[in-house]
């Protein structure tokens, strides 16, 4: 019997450490009258009061006055036997005054024939303060990309759209609720050929998380709602997630830039007077074309024209009616050659064409022809104009110097003839 005492006594004594020294706040009252009767020291130590003064009070004795109906309510059931245990949301009120929220499981025990009330109460003062800091950061983050001048997309790990914003929806003219959920890339891929490899790449980049554009800026082409064809510069970034891999998209429209990139271009191959190719696009339209040459071993052929005594034609009409000159002679050139026939002013009265495909003899009929028309042309204000113009086939092993320097030789045989003529080199074996 006493050994049986003393090991109820153990126990007791251990059962009570454990409840004194519990992180939760444990209440232990009277469900009729709610008074105290243990309060744990967690509780006691938040609450700021002594189990002396705990003694005295009851549960109402630590809400906030507008909570008590409240409580009451919630304890109701408990007391009417109706729920042995629940949770309940409320207020503690500390002795300082000050208060926090916390959560109460209730739970309804009998002992030796009368019953007693447990509340284990957690506070969720900490927890709250997670939850408001969540809140604002999603509040910010929100904030931000409603905001963002550029378009920010989120696809899921099947690459459908979960994100997107104000700024999407202005550049690809789908709205939000229309376009969650669908096939992005079906959407705003050029074709059927860009899409397939966007499945393939797509489906790579899922299996082994490597993605060729992840983390670069890429430029390309991309077609908006109405169908219209976008230039836009990419950048992408993958998430991690439980479901897979999530990729984020900023999306910048880059047309503006693109336009203005396309002018300045053209600016530096273009010749302002007569607007056609100037001398360092036709160098390198001929490095290219010498290249190709190589290759495929096609034959091309140049011709060099200058207008004959331009000199005077200046002198005696003007520079203004020269510079008309200048201009009809190009527009001549230009509407009767081939759109893969290149035209360029080499140098103040000298124009050059490129002709690929074409032998010696072919480029010679031609400037025979362009001659031709020339001298028979009715110049505006000045009388006739005449150009001498000499033809050479490419040759293996020829080089752009070599090229121009044999061009330009002919061209000073055809004016050495007597001028208004052409002078062309030997078809090359
Ligand atoms: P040739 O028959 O031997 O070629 O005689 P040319 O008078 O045509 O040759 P020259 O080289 O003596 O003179 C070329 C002239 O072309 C001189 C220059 O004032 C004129 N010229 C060059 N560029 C322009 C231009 O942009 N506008 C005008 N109006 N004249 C130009
Ligand atoms: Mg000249
Ligand atoms: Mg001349």
């Amino acid at each position: 019997m006493a050994l049986k005492l003393h090991e109820e006594s153990i126990s007791t004594g251990l059962y009570r450490q454990i409840v004194q020294y519990s992180m939760n706040e444990i209440y232990i009252f009277n469900p009729e009258t709610l008074e105290f009767m243990m309060v744990n020291r967690g509780a006691r130590e938040n609450l700021g009061y002594t189990m002396a003064e705990l003694a005295n009070m009851t549960l109402l004795d630590i809400i906030p006055g507008t909570e008590i109906p409240n409580s009451r309510r919630a304890i109701e059931p408990l007391l009417k036997g109706e729920k042995e245990r629940f949770f309940y949301n409320t207020i503690h009120c500390r002795k300082d005054g000050s208060f926090y929220p916390v959560e109460v499981n209730l739970q309804l025990y009998s002992y030796r024939g009368k019953k007693v009330c447990m509340a284990l109460v957690a506070d969720l003062t900490e927890r709250r303060k997670l939850e408001e800091d969540l809140r604002e950061r999603e509040a910010l983050l929100s904030a931000v990309t409603q905001s963002a001048g550029e378009a920010i997309i989120m696809l899921n790990e099947k690459g459908m759209v979960a994100f997107w914003n104000p700024a999407a929806e202005k550049l690809f003219g789908y709205l939000q609720e229309e376009i969650l959920g669908k096939d992005l890339h079906r959407l705003v891929l050029l074709d059927e050929q860009s899409y397939r490899a966007y499945k393939n790449s797509f489906i790579h980049f899922q299996s082994t998380g490597e993605g060729n554009n992840i983390g670069k800026i890429v430029e390309l082409k991309a077609k908006n709602k109405a169908g219209e064809i976008l230039d836009v510069e990419l950048t992408l970034t993958a998430v991690k997630r439980k479901e897979g891999l999530y990729t984020i998209g900023v999306v910048r429209d880059i047309g503006k830039r693109k336009k203005v990139e396309e002018q300045v271009y053209l600016l530096t191959i273009t010749d302002p007077l007569t607007k056609i190719y100037n001398r360092r696009y036709f160098t390198h339209k001929l490095e290219e074309e010498i290249e190709r040459s190589k290759r495929a071993e096609s034959k091309f052929s140049l011709i060099m024209l200058d207008i004959d005594c331009f000199k005077s034609i200046n002198d005696r009409f003007g520079h203004n009616a020269g510079d008309l000159v200048l201009k009809s002679i190009a527009e001549l050139i230009k509407n009767r050659i081939r759109k893969i026939d290149t035209l360029a002013r080499w140098g103040g009265e000298e124009f050059v064409i490129l002709l690929p495909d074409t032998t010696v003899n072919n480029a010679a009929r031609l400037a025979e022809e362009l001659r031709e028309s020339l001298s028979q042309m009715d110049m505006p204000g000045v009388r006739r104009v005449t150009a001498s113009f000499g033809v050479v086939g490419y040759c293996p092993g020829d080089t752009v110097d070599i090229l121009v320097n044999k061009v330009d030789n002919m061209m000073y045989e055809a004016k050495a003839a007597g001028r208004n003529c052409v002078r062309y080199t030997e078809e090359c074996e």
